[in-house]
C-alpha cells in the first residue's frame, strides 16, 4: 500500500515584503499556527529575504522556497541567482515557470526546462507552474496547453529525479482575480496532469508527485479545493500575505479542521 502524500501549502509572496516585513510575517504566521494538520508549509519570499526567513524559521517545520532561479550554476550572468546559491541561502523549493514570469519576463518552456534541471541538480524541489489563459480556455485548448507545458518542462528529466517534484496547476485567469476555477475545472485539469505523468513515467511515480492548485485560493474556499480528487495542496498568492488568513488556509479553512 502506498503512503498518501503529505499536503503542501506554498505561500508565493511575489514582490512584496522587504527583509524586516518578511521576518515579521513569517514569525507571526509561526506564532499563530499552533496545532495544524500534517501539512508541509513553504514560504517563498523575494530573493532578498530568503536567508533571513530561513534563519527565522530554522527551528520550526516551516520551509523556505524561491520564486525563480537562473539555469546556470555560476558565471558571468549579471543579476541572476542560481539554484546552488538558493540552496546555500536555506531554500528547499523553487517555483519555476510561474505565469507572471512567462508573461513579463519572456520565460519559455525551454528556459523552464533548463531551470528544472538546475534545481534538481542542486537537490532542490521544483514547483513547475502550468496553466491556460482565458483565451486558451475559451478556445478549448486547456488540456493541450497543460500537456505541452509539462512535456516540454520535463524534457530529459528521468524517473529518479521525480522523487522530489511538484506541479502547480494555475489557470492564468484565476490568478489574483478573486475568480477561482470551479471544482469541476480543477478536477478535470488535475486528473489530466496525473494521467499524463503516469503515461510519461509510471503510476507510482505520478502518484508521488504533488499537484497543487493555485489561483484565488482563500480560507473561505480552500476546504472545497482540497476535497477535489488529485489536489494535494495549494499555491497561494494574495491570501498568503495575511498571516491569519494563510494560517487558516493551512488548517484547510477552519480552526477545528
Ligand atoms: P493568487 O496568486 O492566490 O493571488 O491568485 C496565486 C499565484 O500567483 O501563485
Amino acid at each position: 500500500m502506498e503512503e498518501p502524500v503529505k499536503p503542501l501549502m506554498v505561500a508565493n509572496w511575489k514582490m512584496y515584503n522587504n527583509v524586516s516585513d518578511s521576518i515579521k510575517l513569517a514569525t507571526n504566521l509561526k506564532n499563530s499556527l499552533g496545532d495544524y494538520p500534517d501539512v508541509e508549509v513553504v514560504l517563498a519570499p523575494p530573493f532578498t529575504s530568503i536567508y533571513s526567513v530561513s534563519i527565522a524559521m530554522s527551528e520550526t517545520g516551516i520551509k523556505v522556497g524561491a520564486q525563480n532561479c537562473f539555469w546556470g550554476e555560476e558565471g558571468p550572468y549579471t543579476g541572476e541567482v542560481s539554484a546552488p546559491f538558493l540552496k546555500d541561502a536555506g531554500c528547499e523549493y523553487v517555483i519555476i515557470g510561474h505565469s507572471e514570469r512567462r508573461i513579463h519576463f519572456a520565460e519559455t518552456d525551454e528556459s523552464v526546462n533548463k531551470k528544472i534541471h538546475c534545481v534538481l541538480n542542486a537537490d532542490l524541489t521544483p514547483i513547475l507552474c502550468v496553466g491556460e489563459t482565458a483565451h486558451e480556455r475559451n478556445e478549448k485548448k486547456t488540456t493541450a496547453v497543460i500537456e505541452k507545458q509539462i512535456r516540454r518542462g520535463l524534457q530529459d528529466v528521468g524517473m529518479n529525479d521525480l522523487q522530489k517534484f511538484v506541479v502547480a496547476y494555475e489557470p492564468v485567469w484565476a490568478i489574483g482575480s478573486g475568480n477561482r476555477a470551479t471544482v469541476e475545472q480543477i478536477a478535470e485539469a488535475h486528473e489530466h496532469i496525473r494521467f499524463l505523468l503516469a503515461r510519461m513515467y509510471d503510476a507510482p511515480t505520478a502518484n508521488n508527485i504533488r499537484i497543487l492548485y493555485g489561483g484565488s485560493v482563500k480560507s473561505s474556499n480552500v476546504r472545497e479545493v482540497m476535497k477535489v480528487h488529485h489536489v494535494d495542496g495549494a499555491l497561494v498568492g494574495s491570501a498568503s500575505l495575511d498571516y491569519e488568513e494563510f494560517s487558516k488556509i493551512i488548517r484547510f479553512g477552519d480552526f477545528d479542521a
